[in-house]
């Protein structure tokens, strides 16, 4: 019997090393503005009359939300209107990822004027492909102005933007997209054109490697750019692949834990045996060192105190990555001062929460593209607590990632504390480590709870096949779920 754990070849991704992965060593191609990737509920809130919720800027941003008139194609294929549907559990609907593209100040004004003139339709020569979605915009604009007025607030509402119909010259010459479209992203010499209003944007080498990747998918997601009112651009891919109906099972098993990670399993299933392999613990960052340094610097700068000053800023500066003798504490004691190292004590801690959802993301992405021949399920262990925000906001992006990637997600429970061979109730014997009294199985129990999750996914599908495969493993490997 081998006791050896036995990890998949096929999943490269995987790090071996079973402590926390370093946040800047998963970095993928992710979109700059990650957060703008999380779909809200939609329609719901928007479409309907007598809502009293203001639009939010993401909702604004929603290009799907308004059906197009007959006989255009809509802005995003297979688009939703009426809210997220759900079945099982599993989120229909196109995922979405965005992606912020920076212009210099001579494009942005440029795209400032393109703007005014279309939403107002200014210039009788305003070509026909900016005007596309114009019909869109304005519908858009009216249902933000209408649920202000219903919210009591007096202020209009802050235009939406505006999308316009994007098209793609490919490395090889390729041309893809709409011929009419008014927007160019030429990959091969990684620039963005609007000749109309003589735009042309160099994009960095990054963002257009990013896209060639999007652009082969199968099926290649449709694209909409976005220009604000005040002249930024945004790229947006959504696509809604259909769930895979042959080949092998990946199950993807997230446990998501407040204080100790999220740990991750992965385990594929090919009808007969499953295989099993370790993925990495994303450890969240230490936010509340940084909380309790910026909650002192607030309450040193409100009430004036200077005892203990020096360590503090010490401190700050410490965690800010700039090590430094703080002489004479009373130079940096002055109020503001004290403010604006507060200030940037936060901005580091939401920068540090922002990439560890970005290194979550990009690993499950990279798992689930790396296996596509296999129909992915992704079995989170939810945690909703309200304060657990972090988790709450990477749990999001999960879903929306599965809606993108053609993966299903499924939320579902486990516990870490009972046995996965036999559900006996567990004795803690170490920190974390629990063992059966029945049958004498030890695990972490963090670990554990993904195995749990799988073994959980088995009996709703009510697969007795995938049951039998994952115990006979843990029979095989009674020491895998020790770490
Ligand atoms: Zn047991």
């Amino acid at each position: 019997m081998s006791r050896v754990y036995k990890p998949l070849p096929r999943f490269k991704l995987v790090s071996r090393v079973e402590n926390a992965v370093r946040v800047d060593a998963v970095k993928g191609s992710e979109p700059r503005t990650p957060e703008l990737e999380i779909p809200r509920p939609m329609g719901a809130r928007v479409g309907e009359r007598g809502s009293s919720k203001l639009v939010s800027v993401w909702e604004r941003l929603q290009p799907l939300l308004y059906i197009t008139p007959t006989g255009r194609p809509p802005l995003v294929k297979g688009g939703i209107v009426g809210g997220e549907e759900k079945r099982n559990g599993t989120t229909l609907g196109p995922g979405f990822r965005v992606y912020k593209i920076r212009v210099n100040k001579v494009n942005k004004d440029r795209l400032k004027v393109l703007y005014n003139y279309v939403i107002h339709k200014r210039d009788g020569n305003i070509p026909k492909g900016l005007l596309y979605y114009w019909e869109e915009w304005a519908r858009m604009f009216e249902n933000s102005k209408r649920q202000r007025e219903e919210a009591g607030k007096r202020t209009p509402p802050k235009a939406p933007p505006l999308p316009l119909l994007v098209k793609f010259v490919m490395p090889d010459g390729e041309r893809r997209g709409n011929t009419a479209a008014p927007c160019a992203i030429d990959l091969c010499k990684g620039e963005l054109r609007i000749p109309s209003y003589g735009v042309v944007q160099r994009l960095p080498r990054r963002l257009v490697d990013a896209l060639i990747v999007e652009n082969s998918l199968d099926p290649r997601p449709d694209f909409v750019l976005q220009v604000t009112r005040k002249g930024f651009l945004r790229l947006i891919a959504s696509r809604a692949p259909p769930p895979k109906q042959s080949g092998g099972l990946l199950l993807v098993c997230m446990d998501e834990n407040l204080g100790h990670g999220l740990y991750t399993t992965l385990i594929s299933f090919d009808g007969e045996e499953v295989r099993v392999a370790r993925g990495p613990t994303f450890k969240p960052p230490n936010a509340a060192l940084l909380r309790g340094i910026a909650a002192q610097l607030q309450g040193a700068a409100d009430t004036g105190t200077t005892a203990a000053l020096h360590t503090l800023i010490e401190k700050a500066y410490e965690e800010l990555g700039e090590k430094r003798e703080v002489e004479g504490g009373e130079l940096y004691a002055t109020p503001d001062r004290l403010r604006e190292l507060r200030r940037r004590v936060c901005a580091r801690e939401k920068r540090l929460n922002r990439e560890w959802r970005n290194s979550v993301v990009a690993w499950l992405r990279r798992a689930v593209r790396e296996n596509a021949d296999a129909r992915a399920v992704v079995l989170v262990d939810e945690v909703t607590a309200e304060t657990a925000r972090l988790l709450r906001r990477v749990t999001k992006r999960l879903r929306n990632l599965c809606a993108y990637e053609g993966a299903e997600y499924k939320p579902l429970r486990a516990s870490g504390k009972l046995c996965p061979r036999c559900s006996a109730k567990g004795v803690e014997v170490a920190h974390r480590v629990y063992k059966c009294p029945r049958c004498g199985l030890e695990w972490n129990r963090d670990r554990a709870a993904t195995f749990a999750l799988a073994l959980n996914y088995a009996k709703i599908a009510k697969s007795e096949a995938l049951r039998k495969a994952l115990l006979e493993w843990l029979n095989e490997h009674p020491r895998a779920l020790l770490s």
